[in-house]
């Protein structure tokens, strides 16, 4: 990350620390399309609204935010891999000088290689062995990440994995950290999400649907203990520390966000300093009320800046168990060992 963003970052985390009013969209998440060829059990993703951020919308949404103050944009879906205007959504990013992160189950990296090349940095989504990557994501899907990886380390693409730890991988942490490291990058995990009971997100499934990959508490609590282990002893583990702790502390793993603050962070920052745009263009703080009919700002009606301005507080929601989040909110507090991780991690 170039020094001029580092500094832009503690410039306005410093505001945001001392200033109740202060707003910033430092980081944007753009979900450039709801469809994926993927079926993953964890994931239904909401794929009921249209794809609304065409090339054009796009082009002003990057412009509007660069003024706005966004310095950190993480391309997802769905699968972002499907949009053919890709490498120009990443050219033009790069350009202005975005920090460009991107999510991707792997499939089609191949015909996407120059738009990879742009990216700062590229989340695979790789939940652990052949066999049970194809149990939870089916056999294409399965073959598309290791392919994927392949690639990546040809054409130099900088890559981390990303874990959805659950039953079917919890006795594979180790093999999975071990196959970053043998491929000189970093293994992130994160905890499968519950929609929250009387609905909410479509994101992602109801409890009933998720109970066969489910981990008990103590089945979790144990491999966030092991990830703890993993990172003392230095091994290629992206989480920071304090998040590790913070999801150690987590009282029930069935449920995903809670009133309660997080002890490491004051409080979340969802709407002061990060924020998503959804296929359909709304704005919100973050993807768990995507589903929901739930009124929300238009970055396409609107224009950016003012629909971040309009985006309400989510006044009922403290702390959540969404490692992106979690790290976002101790990075942006400013707690000393996830501003380390991060600098250290990112290079
Ligand atoms: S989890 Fe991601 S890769 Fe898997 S089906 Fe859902 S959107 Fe696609
Ligand atoms: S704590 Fe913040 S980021 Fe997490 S679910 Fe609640 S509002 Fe969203």
């Amino acid at each position: 990350m170039k020094a001029r963003t580092c500094l832009h970052f503690l410039w306005h985390a410093l505001r945001l620390n001392v200033d109740p009013s202060h707003r910033v969209p430092l980081s944007l998440i753009i979900h450039l399309t709801s469809r994926c060829p993927a079926r993953c059990l964890y994931c239904s993703y909401d794929r009921s609204r249209p794809d609304r951020l065409t090339p054009a919308v796009l082009c002003r949404i990057l412009d509007e935010a660069w003024r706005a103050g966004t310095r950190r944009l993480h391309l997802t879906g769905g699968e972002p891999l499907l949009r053919e205007d890709l490498e120009a959504v990443c050219a033009e990013a790069g350009e202005r000088g975005y920090f460009i992160s991107l999510a991707t189950s792997g499939t089609g990296a191949a015909e996407r290689v120059p738009a990879l090349r742009k990216c700062d940095q590229v989340m695979l989504s790789f939940d652990g062995p052949r066999d049970v990557r194809e149990k939870l994501c089916g056999r294409p899907t399965a073959a598309a990440a290791e392919r994927a990886v392949e690639i990546f380390a040809e054409e130099g693409i900088p890559f981390w994995t990303t874990t959805v730890l659950n039953r079917f991988n919890l006795d594979c942490i180790d093999w999975i950290v071990d196959h970053a490291a043998q491929h000189n990058t970093v293994a992130n995990f994160v905890l499968l999400h519950a929609r929250p009971p009387g609905g909410g997100t479509l994101l992602h499934p109801t409890r009933p649907e998720l109970a066969a990959l489910q981990p008990s508490n103590e089945e979790y609590r144990s491999a966030i203990r092991r990830l703890l282990e993993l990172k003392r002893k230095h091994r290629p583990v992206g989480l920071s520390v304090p998040c590790l702790r913070e999801w150690l502390e987590w009282d029930d793993y069935t449920v995903t966000c809670r009133t309660q603050r997080a002890r490491r962070y004051r409080r979340c920052l969802a709407v002061r300093c990060y924020c998503e745009i959804a296929p359909d263009g709304r704005v919100f703080g973050c993807d768990h009320p995507f589903g929901q009919n739930y009124p929300a700002p238009s970055a396409i009606d609107l224009g950016f800046a003012e629909a971040f301005r309009r985006v309400p507080w989510q006044t009922d929601c403290r702390s959540c168990m969404a490692c992106c989040y979690v790290e976002a909110n101790l990075l942006f507090s400013l707690h000393p060992q996830a501003v380390w991780n991060w600098l250290r991690l990112t290079r």
